[in-house]
Formats: structure tokens, sequence, C-alpha cells
């Protein structure tokens, strides 16, 4: 059974002025389908052949890790973002980040200064550790926090087709707009 390109949960225009119809079509349309594809084509033949996502991203290397991870880390991505969100934090993860980062604003700050930092392509999250606290961390590429044990609470994709067509090379423009995009009550739902 092939993977399939998960649609948007919301149009292609429900993000802008922060990510652009156009953003939005290439970068679900061409990126995301394009490591979905690749996947599919990778494992014919191969151990991973009629595996879950979750179990070649844990056990895979090379080309089908870095494609399997970016096919969920994208449509995790994408789920995070709502036209109708709810953009106050509330419950539990706001009680963890609080007690994690010392408020919801130095979270944010710690976060967005991640995102700004990361060099070359990757991702940031915020990640759910073992004993329950939470971390924010960088990864290079596809690389991904589940094959450490993290549970991936948020995340911002800093590879530059994420932004360049609306931001050019203004990655903290970017980052410092991701935040008024977020569905709070999906990423509390991931806690
Ligand atoms: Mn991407």
């Amino acid at each position: 059974m092939p993977f399939e390109l998960p649609e948007l949960p919301y149009a292609y225009n429900a993000l802008e002025p922060v990510i652009s119809k156009q953003t939005l079509e290439f970068h679900h349309d061409k990126h995301h389908a394009a490591y979905v594809n690749n996947l599919n084509k990778l494992i014919v033949g191969t151990e991973f052949e009629n595996a879950d996502l979750l179990t070649i991203i844990s056990k895979a290397d090379g080309g089908i890790f870095n494609n399997a991870a970016q096919v969920w880390n994208h449509t995790f991505y994408f789920d995070q973002f709502g036209k109708d969100k709810i953009e106050k934090l509330r419950g539990q993860l706001l009680v963890a980040i609080n007690s994690s980062f010392g408020s919801f604003d130095e979270f944010k700050e710690k976060f967005s200064t991640a995102a700004k930092t990361l060099f070359g392509s990757g991702w940031v999250w915020l990640v759910k550790k073992p004993n329950g606290s939470l971390d924010i961390i960088q990864t290079s590429n596809a690389a991904n926090p589940l094959t450490d044990g993290l549970i991936p609470i948020l995340t911002c994709d800093v590879w530059e087709h994420a932004y360049y067509l609306d931001y050019q090379n203004k990655r903290p423009g970017y980052v410092g707009d991701f935040w008024s995009i977020i569905d709070w009550e999906i990423i509390s739902g991931r806690y």
C-alpha cells in the first residue's frame, strides 16, 4: 500500500499573508509530494515495502530515512496551522511551558532564536522528554526527534523552500510571523 500525500486541512490561501498560496502550492504540492513519491519508489523490494511510516523512520537510514522523515515532518508541520484557529494557549501545555521555560514569552523567544540561528536546512522543535518536561531542539535536514525518544509538540520548518517566496532571505521575518498562524488547540492535543 503506497504512502499518500495528505491533503492540506485548510484552503491554500488560509494562511496568508504569513504563508502565501503560492508557497503552499510549492511546499505541499511539490516538495511534500516529492518526498511521498520518492519514498514509495525507494522502498520497493526492501524490508520497508509494507512497513508503516514510524517503523521506517525508526529503522531506516540514507535516502529511505530522509524521505520518510520528511513525509512525517511536513504532515506534522502543515497540520498545526489553521484558519479558524484557537489563538491562545491554555491548560496543561501552558503549565508545562511556564515550568520549563519560565513564561510563554520566554519560550517563544528561545524557540524563535533556535529557528533563526539553525545553520542550513532543518527543523526546530518543541519536544516533550520522557520525564514530561519540555525542551527546544534543532535538527538538520530531515532529522526528527522521534528517533531520540522525544515527542514532537510544535515544529518550524526552516528549509528555505518554506519561506523564500514570501520572505526571500529574511528568515527572521518568517519566524516572527509564524506564531500568528498556529492553532494552539491542535498543539495542546499533542502534549
Ligand atoms: Mn519543507
